[in-house]
């Protein structure tokens, strides 16, 4: 007998019918012998919906005018998970499940006070335990909790799966199961590559690369916090018949477990190639080449909330001029500008040229770190294909190449190719 966390999507629960079948997974396990919590997103679209009204409503004055109440955004977003969390408890229990549903609130899911993107500071589990220990299921509304200020704060888009992971951490579960549309974290996007495959197994720390990097199975946090406290976070769909599953000791469902690498006995040197669309690239010209340079460049975008991801700089002949180049997300770009024109003086650039729509694809895997010259084989690839680079980072376990979007297919299969990932038919 184990204690599991089922987390459910918002595709997983997005009507009645839908809901009915998520209430037949949580069944089974529970029926399997296992104590059983529950977290739920909103059903799909709503918590888009929800956001819309927020934004459609006047602005507060006295904020510059561009701000809302973020207290009373939390508490209008957060209410799509109330009605899926209440909706799937009644499926349970007519189904003769025990059941009952948790808003954060409840539990307690304390936050910081960081309304709109709050962090989880603690969850109470006793109860929970308790009850599971009877056999009853909790159902939580992911994606909520409760801040110093006892308003209802909510933890930033997709921020149910970091319900679900807290929750498991908290609960002592033995595993987290997060049932998704699509049955486990490929090797690359397969709407991209169909010769992409589902991975068995991916560390923690490629799937933190992962997420951070493109790949939109789960959110980033979520897989931060699993690192942290060890949850084993099994990726799985829910669309698969729950009747045809089998929940004993020894089965081996169909999915993807996110684990410790000890744990992975056959280690790639690559696991998956992520991409992100949606990336400028400034570059500031003839500037300065001495001490400062960077801090009067990187100082005020920070300051302005400017996210600076790849950062290149290449010297002048004579070595008292360098260029700058860097990316930002294509929705910061127009402050960025702005923010740079401000400080053209201290800074000291002759010119300062941007592109907008730009791919970052990177290149993941922990057997980099014992292996050299894997960048090296991508760049020869790329280069054959007629693909310029833009760009590139590096680090321990990864690395980035910023690319013009047209080249975004080719690059992906290019790359997921010469590494060896294609599925073998
Ligand atoms: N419903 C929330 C959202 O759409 C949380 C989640 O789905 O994880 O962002
Ligand atoms: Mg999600």
């Amino acid at each position: 007998m184990a204690r599991i966390v089922l987390k459910f999507g918002g595709t997983s629960v997005a009507d009645l019918e839908r809901i009915h079948n998520v209430a037949k997974h949580v069944k089974r396990e529970h029926d399997a012998g296992h104590q059983v919590a529950v977290v739920v997103s909103a059903m799909a679209g709503k918590t888009n919906e929800l956001v819309n009204w927020v934004q459609t409503m006047p602005k507060v004055a006295g904020s510059g005018g561009s701000f809302f109440d973020a207290r009373e955004y939390d508490s209008i977003v957060a209410s799509g998970e109330q009605v899926t969390s209440g909706l799937l408890a009644i499926a349970l229990q007519s189904m003769g499940v025990d059941a009952r549903s948790w808003l954060g609130w409840q539990i307690p899911v304390k936050t910081n006070n960081a309304h709109g993107a709050a962090r989880i500071e603690d969850i109470d589990g006793t109860e929970i335990i308790k009850r599971m220990g009877n056999g009853q299921v909790a159902v939580v509304a992911g994606f909520q909790g409760i801040g110093p200020d006892k308003r209802i704060s909510t933890l930033g888009r997709g921020g149910s799966d970091t319900s679900a992971v807290a929750l498991a951490a908290a609960l002592h579960a033995d595993r987290c199961d997060i049932y998704t549309d699509v049955d486990g974290v490929y090797t690359t996007d397969p709407r991209i590559e169909p010769k992409a495959c589902r991975l068995d197994r991916i560390s923690f720390e490629e799937m933190l690369e992962m997420a951070s990097l493109g790949a939109k199975v789960l959110q980033v946090r979520s897989v931060e916090l699993a690192m942290v406290h060890g949850v084993k976070t099994f990726v799985r769909s829910s669309f698969d018949n729950p009747e045809e599953i089998d929940s004993s000791p020894d089965a081996r469902p169909v999915g993807t477990l996110i684990c410790d690498e000890d744990d992975i006995v056959e280690k790639q040197v690559v696991t998956g190639i992520a991409y992100a669309r949606d990336e400028s690239q400034i570059s500031l010209r003839r500037v300065p080449d001495k001490p400062g340079v960077s801090a009067s460049i990187f100082g005020p975008l920070a300051e302005e909330y400017v996210n600076v991801d790849m950062i290149v700089q290449s010297v002048s002949e004579d070595g008292s001029r360098t260029d700058m180049t860097f990316t930002v997300p294509d929705a910061d770009l127009a402050k960025a500008i702005k923010v740079l024109e401000a400080n053209r003086e201290k800074i000291g650039y002759e010119i300062m040229q941007s592109d907008k729509g730009l791919v970052k694809v990177s290149v993941i895997g922990i057997g980099m770190r014992s292996h050299a010259g894997v960048a090296a084989t991508a760049f020869n690839a790329l280069a054959e294909k007629g693909i310029n680079i833009r760009a590139i980072t590096t680090s321990e376990i990864k690395f980035s190449v910023l690319l013009d979007s047209e080249y975004t297919e080719l690059a992906v299969r290019t790359l997921h190719s010469v590494y060896g990932l294609d599925k073998v038919a």
